[in-house]
């Protein structure tokens, strides 16, 4: 039997697409939601981007494919939320949530008595976890951030959800594919409650173009026929390299931060990734490769602050 598609009071029938606005209980909060539900049976994908609101490729991408994906494309369905966080979005304050000042991506599964932020991620577990079987989470690097085209994908959900995680991944068009242990994001909190899942980044610096968000949109599509939701194949890429190990340098002092290399270059191990500097140039902290690898992404600001993510490194298994 066919199965009409409902979250919050927005409701799509078998061969129905339906636009409309989710309000989050307990909340002035709103998002826009596309509800496309396919003439032919099968499973839904949550497809979400936006979380945080100056990522702007994926964002872009979501809603093209909001409007372009049609019910008759599909055995089953995909629900977009193009804009998670809606009020940073408008607000264009950063990237966490306005009313709370909180980073949407480390409150699910949320709560439903706490912030503003915390009752979001609580309505996005309840209301879009339960009636979706996937999720693909879209992002970029951050404002001050640039990176190399990657995938995260969880290993916390146990051997079946990780291998149908990477097999998601495997089929995108990004150079690099990175065990998570993560559990309070959208994505890997989804893991958590049984649906494959997988967060893309793509872009960064607060930055934008059609390129990049072609890109997003070929990933989602060769995802959703991986997962025999989209009914049209999409032409094959370049197999993406595993990433089992990671390391995240964080800066040792405030200061200039000078990185030696670029996102997607290959690094030796003892090679000088970075240093940082003080007003008079001179030197106050050296950042060295602990082993063989790719820069996956780095803060691109020349202020950094000490604690702060300098580099994401990823170890390349010989
Ligand atoms: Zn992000």
């Amino acid at each position: 039997m066919k199965k009409t598609l409902r979250i919050g009071n927005l409701e799509a029938a078998p061969g129905q697409k339906v636009q409309g606005v989710y309000t989050v209980e307990g909340t002035q909060l709103t998002m826009p939601v596309t509800l496309i539900n396919g003439a032919e049976e099968g499973k839904v994908l949550l497809l979400t981007a936006g979380v945080h609101p100056d990522e702007y490729p994926g964002i872009a991408a979501a809603i093209q494919l909001a409007q372009e994906l049609q019910p008759e494309q599909l055995c089953g369905g995909v629900v977009i939320v193009p804009m998670v966080n809606y009020s940073g979005f408008l607000a264009k304050k950063g990237p966490h949530l306005p009313a709370d000042g909180k980073n949407l991506n480390r409150l699910f599964p949320g709560n439903a008595n706490g912030t503003e932020g915390d009752r979001l991620a609580y309505a996005i577990a309840r209301d879009f976890y339960s009636v979706c079987d996937y999720n693909i989470d879209l992002h970029s690097g951050g404002i001050d951030e640039e990176m190399t085209p990657l995938i995260f994908f969880s290993v916390m959900g146990g051997a079946e959800i990780e291998e149908i995680s990477r097999r998601m991944a495997k089929s995108c068009s990004v150079r690099y594919i990175v065990r998570s242990t993560a559990t309070n994001g959208l994505y890997s909190a989804a893991v958590l409650q049984g649906l494959p899942s997988i967060l893309l980044e793509r872009g960064g610096n607060g930055y934008w173009c059609q390129e990049q968000t072609q890109a997003d949109k070929r990933d989602v599509c060769a995802m959703l026929h991986t997962l025999g939701i989209l009914k049209e194949a999409v032409p094959p890429a370049k197999e993406p390299e595993e990433i089992e190990t990671t390391k995240y340098y964080e800066a040792e002092a405030t200061g200039c931060w000078y990185p030696c290399f670029r996102p997607g270059d290959k690094v030796k191990q003892g090679e000088l990734l970075g240093e940082i500097r003080n007003e008079r140039d001179e030197v106050l902290s050296r950042c060295v490769a602990d082993f063989d690898g790719v820069v996956l992404y780095e803060t691109s600001s020349l202020s950094i602050l000490k604690g702060k993510a300098l580099v994401a490194f990823g170890k390349q298994e010989s």
